[in-house]
């Protein structure tokens, strides 16, 4: 019989969400009459902007054309939305990034999960806490057991210090999932400084970058002066242009960006990741890749603009609506989520129980995502308006404090 990676087995019980369709499904067949408001889904629901869809139909169009079929193209991606990203998402920001250095894939998660793999199994890795799973799990599958958790909580305004101690990889997700909260250039700074006086490297997920309104927050980690040398950059259209379904993603990974052999020789990453792309994927669907460039012009920008809008109306809802009933919420303003403190310090599970029980709402508990998110509690801002309206609606009499 073929031995298994034990390290999956060290992977934590990948639960929560089926814990919540759980607790769903048995709530709804107990009351078949209640109308249940789901705030807890973390996918858009807003159709694509119609310049995606315009040009992936005049790229279908031309797939069945023998002249202008396209088949296997660049595992890196084609050049025509490499530039676009270098010149709409950097260049007119002040960021100097080439096309060469960014890498189109099917989709941040892959790309985050993914990316270890060029780094030494016995790299140290620090990881915020709560977190996108992603980060942890797929460094437990190559078995690095070294994990230092930096706590997130509103006592530090979710921004975590460097550790004292030296660390290799360290995680970096702004805007925030599940927290919706954002790190500013001065703390970036400090994590790139660390960095450098560690001989670190950042890998910066910036998927929900597009929902920024504080024009002071950076969108890119290569806003902050000397994040060239040491960060890589996790991009994704799924958040930005609704391809949650249609799949593309992007990972920038600058010239000058070096990690070390054994024996002390520095190696370009950019090299190593094009060597793993070029050894294990096979690009991105044309069509897709078309569909995700048409968002580079100004009616493409207006109508992200517009989506991005209304999902962000949304959180501004949920944030007003969840302090009028006295409860305590940070995020939101930044992000499409919105992180609130459990009303009298109860559990989060609890929290979900009650909220499931009197309000028939669905969220997300925050201990789902982290020990620290304990005591939490995540709402999207992806639902619909109505919904949203009548979830907060319903939560006026929620009294935190009886
Ligand atoms: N990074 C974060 C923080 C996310 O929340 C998500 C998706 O929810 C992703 C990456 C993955 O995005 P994609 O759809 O591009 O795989």
């Amino acid at each position: 019989m073929a031995k298994i990676n034990e390290n999956y087995l060290k992977l934590p019980k990948n639960y929560l969400f089926a814990e919540i369709g759980k607790r769903v499904t048995k709530f709804q067949s107990e009351n078949p009459n209640a109308k249940i408001i789901r705030l807890g889904i973390g996918d858009v629901t807003q159709p694509l902007p119609k310049v995606c869809i315009d040009a992936m139909a005049a790229a279908v169009a031309e797939m069945g054309n023998a002249e202008t079929f396209r088949g296997y193209g660049p595992e890196q991606g084609y050049n025509f939305l490499r530039e676009k990203i270098a010149d709409w998402n950097y260049k007119r920001r002040g960021i100097e990034i080439s096309a060469d250095e960014i890498f189109i894939s099917d989709g941040s998660k892959c790309d985050c999960g993914n990316i270890q793999e060029i780094f030494s199994l016995d790299s140290k890795i620090a990881i915020f806490n709560p977190v996108y799973p992603v980060y942890l799990d797929s460094n437990i599958m190559a078995g690095r057991t070294e994990i230092i958790y930096l706590p997130c909580t509103a006592e530090n305004n979710f921004n975590p210090a460097p550790p004292r101690e030296n660390v290799d990889l360290i995680y970096i997700c702004s805007p925030n999932n599940p927290t919706g909260t954002t790190l500013d250039k001065a703390a970036l700074k400090s994590w790139i400084d660390y960095a450098k006086e560690n001989d670190a490297v950042i890998l910066y997920d910036s998927a929900y970058a597009a929902y920024i309104t504080d024009e002071n927050i950076p969108r890119s980690i290569y806003e902050v002066d000397g994040a060239k040398d040491v960060a890589i950059e996790f991009r994704s259209f799924s958040k930005t242009a609704g391809f949650t379904g249609t799949r593309c993603g992007y990972v920038v990974i600058p010239e000058n960006l070096y990690g070390k052999t054994s024996s002390g020789e520095k190696i370009p990453l950019k090299n190593l990741w094009l060597r793993r792309q070029t050894t294990k994927f096979n690009g991105t669907a044309y069509i897709v890749q078309r569909g995700a460039a048409a968002i580079y012009s100004d009616e493409g920008q207006a109508q992200i603009k517009n989506i991005i809008g209304y999902y962000m109306t949304n959180a501004k809802i949920i944030l007003d609506g969840l302090k009028s009933a006295g409860l305590t919420a940070y995020g939101g303003i930044n992000a499409p989520y919105i992180w609130l403190k459990t009303p009298n310090n109860i559990s989060s599970w609890n929290f979900f129980d009650e909220l499931l029980n009197k309000f028939h709402i669905v969220g997300t508990p925050g201990a789902g995502f982290g020990s620290c998110g304990e005591n939490y509690f995540r709402l999207t801002a992806f639902g619909n308006r109505e919904n949203i309206f009548e979830a907060m609606e319903r939560l006026k009499s929620l009294k935190p404090n009886s």
